[in-house]
């Protein structure tokens, strides 16, 4: 790549790249992708390996790169002081939130220097919130995080991954006093948030609040994603709102899931592997959220860098490029016909990948799964955290319910 070493300094910022009408693709799911790889603990999903395993964030963000994204998420996913010490997670005893997220932000501007990438930092809910804490207490968490952000010169931050809208609010007026661009995005499907806020009147909220970037991410796969972004459009369209668009989606299917999302399914967390999307599915994600006017186009949970080639290879034809990552893959499976064997090379078209049905292969599966559904959410005493870990006793007792 020509421009791979240009200095920070000429590179355009999002709002730039945005308001040209360009796409913008973001990367994907860290913290699932580093737990399948051995550095991050399902469970609490905090990002303290940014500071105890720098070379795998570094690895799998450059491995983001080369599949296309034009952003490189800081990995502070979780990486308030109140999450990192939250229900026995020793993580705080050695790093605070400072550390964990200044050690993040140094690993993603020096990858996004490779390249031509943004660095965004990012907060999410905290357990404050879900304990009911009050505001002052919440943003204190999110001021914490920003001010590491600003320290190391990102350039841009993400509000991302909220259950409820009032908390994304406060995060979004916390991230403004920054002056830096900010993007908010609430894990919510076509039914809107825990606290029963239509996902219509959650967008309405944060683009008022000042958000440049309003959408979603986690939680629902592309389907449901794409669903409630339209709900979202039409009620800012209504009232004159006109933030951009941005979709960060599951990398799993979910057509089974109620308001929680995958949070509910009986395989979450640790046998959600049927429910991969292939590449295939993420070019016809790609499309549609083009199509309907998305131009932040990103990844979550379950999306591997694979996942991102194949957003960049199907919008290449908008973006006038493809990522480094497709000098080994030909489109539409086109290196196939370099196979051996004549039935393989029968596959190199579009319309064979286009419309495969794959099979599960898994014999006495069931088609969907009965989500758990109890219902509980923030203003609930079993909502309630506590830094101390979970006893023997109280699991006894959430085993019984
Ligand atoms: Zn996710």
């Amino acid at each position: 790549m020509a421009d791979a070493k240009k200095p920070r300094m000429e590179k355009r910022g999002l709002m730039e790249r945005l308001n040209a009408g360009e796409i913008v693709i973001g990367d994907g799911g860290y913290v699932f992708a580093l737990e399948k790889r051995g550095y991050v603990k399902a469970g609490p999903w905090t990002p303290e390996a940014a500071v105890e395993f720098p070379d795998a964030v570094r690895q799998l963000a450059r491995e983001f790169l080369r599949a296309g994204s034009d952003v490189m998420q800081a990995f502070t996913f979780y990486g308030s002081d109140d999450k990192l010490e939250n229900r026995g997670n020793v993580s705080q005893e050695k790093h605070t939130g400072a550390v964990v997220n200044s050690a993040a932000c140094q690993i993603a501007k020096e990858v996004a220097d490779e390249g031509n990438a943004l660095v965004a930092g990012g907060v999410s809910q905290t357990p404050n919130y879900l304990s009911g804490s009050g505001k002052e207490a919440v943003q204190e968490q999110f001021r914490k995080q920003a001010e590491v952000f600003i320290k190391n010169d990102v350039d841009f931050l993400i509000a991302e991954y909220f259950e409820h809208v009032e908390e994304a609010v406060w995060a979004v007026e916390e991230l403004k006093k920054t002056g830096k661009p900010v993007a908010a995005t609430l894990c919510i499907g076509p039914e809107g948030d825990l606290h029963g806020v239509s996902a219509g009147d959650c967008a309405v909220q944060l683009a008022k609040a000042g958000a440049d970037v309003v959408g979603l991410n986690c939680h629902f796969g592309p389907v449901k994603t794409l669903e409630a972004i339209r709900l979202m459009k039409a009620a800012m369209d209504k009232e004159g709102l006109k933030p951009f668009l941005m979709t960060q989606p599951l990398g799993f299917k979910t057509p089974d899931v109620g308001k929680q999302g995958f949070i509910d399914l009986p395989e979450f967390p640790f046998g959600l592997e049927p429910r991969i999307l292939t590449r295939w599915d993420c070019h016809k994600y790609a499309r549609e959220a083009y199509e309907i006017g998305v131009r932040y186009i990103g990844a979550c949970c379950g999306m591997e860098p694979y996942h991102v080639r194949a957003i960049a290879e199907e919008l290449s034809p908008e973006r006038g490029c493809t990522p480094a990552g497709s000098q080994k893959h030909g489109m539409w499976g086109d290196g196939l016909r370099q196979h051996t064997k004549p039935w393989v090379r029968a596959r190199a078209r579009r319309d064979y990948w286009e419309n495969l049905k794959p099979a599960s292969g898994r014999p006495d599966c069931p088609v969907l799964a009965k989500p758990d559904g109890w219902g509980v959410t923030q203003g609930d005493k079993d909502l309630l955290q506590k830094t101390e870990a979970t006893t023997d006793a109280e699991l006894q007792e959430l085993f019984q319910k």
